[in-house]
């Protein structure tokens, strides 16, 4: 069992009074002052010797509650200087969470801005929108006035007028509007008559859509005509060139016939030359036929001759 009486050493002499479990640091907390270790949040300048104190420097500084923030109470930590015989006092400040320099010392203005970090400020929910300056307040009126006479008013006017005006004449406004979409719409079923007319011609579905018929796809058309025009003609030309020595003129089916007495004069050799060889060809067919049949059966075939 772990005992829980207190312990009195064999030197114990209880005329001295018990002594405070905190010891020395508490030597002064008949002014309710304690003596802690407290180490300094931010950079100073000591007002004795004027040098320059970094932050985390360590005290043993006398702590006291000096008031409350609502119910927080405030501390003061009252140091001595390290390198001089000043004090300096720091007390806590709860409503901004953060420690101030109340006497004999200079904080070094380092804030940290959470904005200027990348962080979030809180901001005072309590603030007005207005600002507190009266005079920015009224330069701000103004300049609203000023937007207001010289921007809004004027366009609101234009408006105004503009819907007047339209609103004057319904009859004359409505006339012409119809008389517009009826010339529109005629237009319209004209274009879609020719569209019909061509699909119908050339067998094309009635879900394709054509083009607009303009100066630049006329043209386009024209030149994609000529150039499959010429590309047919040079492939004739070289077929003609291998056949070589027969004379074989080939009429293309796109090519424009050749003036006059030359087309009449080729024309006609052309039919001559085609009579000549289909009885050419014939008589060559003939005689292989017979002298064929000849060679297989010439009994049989002799009474057919006969007739
Ligand atoms: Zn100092």
């Amino acid at each position: 069992m772990q005992g829980f009486n207190k312990y009195y050493p064999p030197d114990y002499d209880p005329s001295q009074g018990s002594k405070h479990a905190l010891g020395d640091r508490a030597r002064k907390l008949d002014q309710g002052i304690l003596i802690v270790r407290f180490e300094l949040p931010f950079n100073i300048w000591c007002g004795g010797c004027n040098n320059h104190i970094g932050m985390g420097v360590r005290y043993n500084a006398e702590k006291k509650k000096i008031g409350n923030y609502y119910s927080t109470p405030i501390f003061s930590f009252r140091c001595k200087c390290h390198l001089c015989d000043n004090w300096f006092e720091i007390q806590t400040d709860p409503k901004n969470t953060r420690y101030v320099v109340t006497s004999g010392a200079r904080q070094k203005d380092e804030e940290w801005d959470p904005e200027e970090n990348g962080g979030f400020a809180i901001h005072d929910p309590d603030k007005k929108g207005t600002p507190d300056d009266p005079l920015a307040a009224l330069e701000k009126t103004s300049e609203a006035q000023a937007n207001l006479t010289k921007v809004q008013i004027p366009r609101l006017e234009a408006l105004q007028s503009v819907s007047e005006h339209y609103n004057a004449d319904p009859y004359s406004l409505s006339l012409k509007v119809r008389r517009k979409f009826r010339e529109e719409k005629k237009i319209d079923q004209q274009k879609r008559k020719a569209d019909d007319d061509l699909k119908g011609r050339y067998g094309l579905p009635a879900s394709l859509s054509l083009l607009e018929d303009d100066a630049e796809a006329k043209e386009e058309a024209k030149s994609a005509w000529a150039e499959a025009r010429q590309k047919l003609q040079s492939q004739e030309g070289a077929k003609r060139r291998r056949i070589g020595g027969v004379d074989v003129v080939v009429t293309p089916s796109l090519s424009r016939p050749a003036s006059g007495s030359s087309s009449a004069s080729s024309k006609s050799s052309s039919l001559d030359t085609l009579r000549t060889r289909i009885l050419s060809n014939t008589a060559k067919n003939g005689s292989t036929a017979q002298s064929r049949l000849s060679a297989s059966s010439s009994k049989s075939i002799l009474p057919i001759r006969k007739l």
